[in-house]
């Protein structure tokens, strides 16, 4: 079922849980996050980077998309993820995703404003929800970003962003890092608590992989409804093919076929896992109930 990435990521923060967003590189794992959401009976967010979008392809990926929600029976989103690029937006706008992160965040504030109010206008024109990012996330993720803050703005600042431009969703900086953390994060779930007191326009974490069950937990109860999964993904995927390869290696075995199983059954364990600790986990109908 295809659904609106604004609209479960609203019924999530009402209901107190967050709906899991999760980046997918190639067919095999987005039929994996697909599976793991409907084994789980949870809505989900399929995204993609634009570095993965160059290499597969706009029309395989939709095609993809369709083909496993269509048959799906939880709600599913298909959203671009960190896009500081008008061309692919547009692209994407015109097949139909559900929504686009207009990553602005490395302009000042004026151009930012700017250009994010023209994505949200035309993004709209057909349905697509944008979630803005003015602030840059620390890391470089598929290519994008940057590991210093460039842009740090208040929670009045950010929220008063958001009203000027219409954007849908929030991506703050939230003490959170894109990749594998590597020091001690102070995490800010404090900082959605506040946006929230101003906006009730939903507010995404970013650079959700390895962080502790408290703490998701700690953003989920601060009111945080999309929660971004992207170097998760690919360590399952990569731990799944060489796990595969070597046992294939030992037996003389040589079965592609046999390979995307393994990866797929790898993806699929990993990305449910985090279902119950987001909450998600059995709210399928009730977003489903609640869509429009
Ligand atoms: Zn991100």
């Amino acid at each position: 079922m295809f659904a609106s990435t604004a609209q479960m990521c609203r019924i999530a923060k009402s209901h107190g849980f967050a709906v899991p967003a999760v980046n997918v590189v190639d067919g095999i794992s987005l039929r994996a996050v697909v599976a793991a959401a409907v084994a789980e009976a949870s809505p989900a967010i399929i995204q993609v980077s634009v570095k993965t979008l160059q290499t597969v392809g706009v029309g395989p990926i939709t095609a993809e998309f369709q083909a496993a929600a269509g048959e799906a029976t939880v709600p599913l989103a298909l959203h671009l993820d960190h896009c500081p690029d008008r061309s692919v937006i547009s692209e994407v706008i015109a097949a139909g995703w559900s929504s686009v992160l207009f990553d602005a965040s490395d302009r000042d504030l004026g151009q930012a404003i700017r250009e994010t109010a023209d994505v949200v206008a035309a993004a709209h024109a057909h349905g697509v929800d944008v979630e803005s990012e003015i602030e840059n996330i620390i890391g470089v993720e598929d290519g994008v970003g940057s590991d210093s803050a460039v842009h740090s703005y208040t929670a009045a600042a950010l929220v008063d962003a958001a009203e000027r431009t219409g954007a849908d969703l929030l991506a703050p900086q939230l003490g959170t890092v894109h990749g594998l953390h590597t020091g001690r994060s102070v995490l800010l779930p404090d900082r959605v608590r506040e946006l929230l007191t101003l906006t009730d326009k939903p507010v995404v974490l970013h650079g959700g992989t390895g962080l502790h069950t408290e703490d998701y937990q700690a953003f989920i109860a601060a009111g945080a409804s999309k929660i971004n999964i992207s170097t998760g993904l690919k360590r399952a995927y990569i731990t799944a093919a060489r796990d595969y390869l070597d046992w294939a290696h030992a037996n003389d075995c040589w079965e592609p076929l046999a390979l995307f199983a393994a990866v797929g059954a790898g993806v699929r364990t990993d990305i449910a896992h985090y279902m119950p600790v987001f909450g998600s986990s059995g709210t399928a109908d009730l977003v489903k109930a609640e869509l429009r």
